[in-house]
Order: C-alpha cells, then structure tokens, then sequence
C-alpha cells in the first residue's frame, strides 16, 4: 500500500477540497455548509460538500476491500484508475450523458468529480414510481457511443491499444465473472434466497441450457475485447434528473464506472435491460401491471437508441473498405442476440446472488417470493429462445414470466 493512502474523513474533507485547485474553483471551501459520506454503493467511500452558495462537488475513494463485505474481501483500490480512464473516454463522446471528472489522486485512490446531487439515483426513482422519460434511450445512446468510440471502428491503431492496455482490470473482471456468470448457478457460499424461493435457485442451477448458456457467455465476456464498456451498468449506475411537476428526465448521467474494461458491447445493453425487468418485477409483484408493462418497455428504447447512435456514428468508421454495411447488420444482430444472454445472467445474480438490488429486496416476503421466482423463470426463458429475435420480443418473453 502506498505510504500516502489514508482513508478520507468527513473531518478531512473542507482541507482536502481547499487543497486541490481543481476542486476549490468548483467550491468555496472556506464556507462548506454540509459535508456528509453518501456512499450506498458496495464497493467505495463516496463523500458530498455544499457550500453556502449552493455549490458542490462529490469525492470517491477506493478502498482495498469491498465495502459491502468489509477487510475479508480484499479488492485493489486501484480501481479508480479504471473509473477515471472511462468517464474521461466516455465524456469525451457524450459529455452530456457522463459525470464530469475535476480531480484524480493517485496515491489516495481519490476521484473528484461533478456534484449530480440535483439529480435521483435511477434505481431509486424507479423504485418511488418515478417516470423520467427519455433516460433509457440517454441510456442507449451512451452504449452505441461508447460501442462505437471506444472500439476498433472508431480509434487509430496506437490510440486503441493504449487504451486497451489501460484498461486491463483483471481484478473487477474476474468479480463479475464469479458473481454474474457463475454464481447464480454454482453456489460459493454468497448465493441467498427466501426458503420459499430455494427450490427455484435449486431450478436455476440444474437447469442445463442455463448454465452452458453461462459458460458460453463467461466465455465471450473473457474473450470479446470489443470495446470500453462500463462494465457495471445497472440503474444504480445512471442518475437522472426531471424538473418539478415533469415525467421528462432533463438530464441523465451515466456514472461509477470501476468495472470498466475492453469487453462485449452487449454486456452493457443486457445489464440495462435485466434491471428493467428487475424494476418491472417489482411493479407486477405490487399489482401495479401498467407499470409493469412501462419498466418493460424500457428494454426497447434502450435497445432503438443504442442502433441508431450506432448506426450513425457508423460512416467513420476506420476501415469502410471491408467493414462494408453488410458487416454493420451482422454486428447488430450478433449484439442483440447476446444481449439476451447478458441479460438473462445479470437478472438471476440480483436474485441468487451476493450482491441484490432493493427493488426487490424491499418488497415485503410475500410479494418479494413471486417476483423473485418470476425474474428467475424470466432469465431462463430467454436463453432458451434463439437469438434472432427483437428486444421486445425479449420484454414480452419476461413479462409472461413475471406474471404468471
Ligand atoms: P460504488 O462504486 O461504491 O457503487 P457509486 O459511484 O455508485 O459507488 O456511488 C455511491 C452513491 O454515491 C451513489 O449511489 C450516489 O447516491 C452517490 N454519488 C456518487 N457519485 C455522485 C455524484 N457525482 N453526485 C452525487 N451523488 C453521487
Ligand atoms: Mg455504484
Ligand atoms: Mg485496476
Ligand atoms: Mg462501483
């Protein structure tokens, strides 16, 4: 560990903001009105500062272990090198659908970055009832970027090594691969569900399509090197924003990108959509269906905005002399077939796995035991159906599931 990495304090932080020019023109340190940790996240400490002007700024710091869990699971801090390579990349193509980063402390494992606390946490919103239209395709949209910027079609040939090389983050990887490909299937002691659920865990994992379709999908996950993606993009990991009395998000950020890392494009598409279906769950577990049917919707707006910023962004791509538009339809087919996997894997580690989500989490049992049941007959219904099909076909397959 490095002789300068200290854990930051609430006490530390009006010095430590004073101390960074880049953070201190953002701030009036000298006149902090509030200073509080609001991390809620699993894995870091995340600390906010007002000032008497409104003003604010947010500092993350990485721990060397995983927060959820305490010192028993040790993690590199180094993980916030791969938060700050991705928001700058990924700023740099749509600034306006990324939190800004101000500050990088090395030693320290610091971020600073962008105050968004005028924005909701999507997860939350989405869990009060909220209705931020336009986020889910703010949400495509950033993948299709990043699909397209970060990849072969849109980096020089140096350019795009470097950033692979930056990007080698084996540690964050292999956490996804244990708890998103394994896991859900193949109990390591983390795995917990509601008795009444256990003989649907028990189902999942004797559930031979399933778990080769894991394999398969642990494998592309390793091997796919496509493309910077986030890695972890779940609605916990966008921040949304609408003005009072509006159901239209007037600002959308993507953040919290420490699993970022050269991977399969349509791993970030399937996170999305296995969080709608985890929000749509919730909606048909409270009775509410056009709800339901609405979060499911969610899947195809996604889905449209990623293809067209895709497809847009497709006529300067490096190479046009061989990777001609027949190549282009084949991309977004493969991709779209594989987000059904993805997606089907991220939905059943929220259900089995370590590390849940509340919008099913805080459903009282009686109701958390259907939805739960419901999302895992989702997740292996979609591996099952072959892969040319669309992504609403994808959220009409689940949400027969999740109302049976
Ligand atoms: P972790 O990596 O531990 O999941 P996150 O980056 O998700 O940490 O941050 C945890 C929480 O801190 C978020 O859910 C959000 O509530 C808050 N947060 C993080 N970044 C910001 C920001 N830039 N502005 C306001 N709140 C933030
Ligand atoms: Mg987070
Ligand atoms: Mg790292
Ligand atoms: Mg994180």
């Amino acid at each position: 560990m490095e002789a300068d990495y200290r854990f930051l304090t609430v006490d530390e932080v009006p010095g430590y903001l004073a101390s960074v020019p880049a953070l201190a023109e953002r701030i009036d340190a000298g006149r902090l009105v509030s200073v509080g940790e609001i991390g809620d996240g699993n894995l870091n400490l995340v600390f906010l500062a007002k000032d008497a002007d409104g003003r604010g700024v947010v500092v993350k710091q990485a721990l060397p272990y995983v927060r959820m869990v305490g010192e028993g699971w040790p993690m590199t801090p180094e993980r916030e090198k791969h938060e700050i390579q991705s928001l700058l990349a990924h700023h740099a193509l749509v600034p306006e659908l990324v939190v800004e980063v101000l500050h990088h402390d090395e030693g320290r494992h610091i971020i600073g970055m962008e105050d968004l606390s005028d924005h909701q946490v999507w997860r939350h919103a989405l869990n009060d009832g909220a209705t931020h239209d336009g986020a889910a395709a703010a949400v495509g949209r950033y993948i299709g970027a990043v699909a397209f910027g970060t990849s072969v079609f849109g980096l020089g040939r140096q350019e795009l090594a470097d950033a692979q090389a930056a990007a080698i983050n084996p540690e964050l990887c292999e956490i996804t691969e244990d708890l998103v490909f394994t896991e859900p299937s193949v109990d390591a002691g983390r795995n917990e569900v509601l008795p009444e659920n256990e003989p649907d865990a028990a189902a999942l994992a004797a559930d031979d399509t399933f778990v080769d379709a894991m394999g398969r999908a642990k494998y592309a996950f390793m091997t796919h090197g496509e493309a910077l993606i986030h890695g972890d993009l779940h609605t916990g990991s966008v921040m949304v924003r609408a003005p009072q009395g509006s159901t239209v998000a007037d600002s959308v950020k993507v953040f919290d990108s420490e699993f970022a890392f050269y991977g399969p494009v349509a791993f970030d598409i399937g996170a999305s959509w296995a969080n709608y279906v985890l929000a749509a769950s919730r909606a048909f577990a409270m009775g509410d269906d056009a709800r339901g049917q609405w979060a499911l919707g969610l899947v195809d707006q996604t889905w449209q905005a990623f293809e067209a910023e895709f497809r847009t962004r497709w006529p300067e791509r490096v190479d046009p002399r061989v990777w001609r538009d027949s190549f282009l339809e084949e991309r977004i087919a493969a991709w779209r077939a594989e987000a059904w996997v993805f997606a089907a894997a991220k939905m059943s580690r929220r259900i089995v796995g370590a590390a849940k989500v509340t919008d099913v989490q805080t459903l009282p049992p009686d109701l958390r035991v259907g939805a739960a049941r419901g999302v895992l007959a989702a997740a292996r219904a979609a591996v099952r159906v072959s892969g040319d099909r669309s992504a609403t076909a994808f959220s009409e397959l689940c949400g027969a599931e999740l109302v049976r």
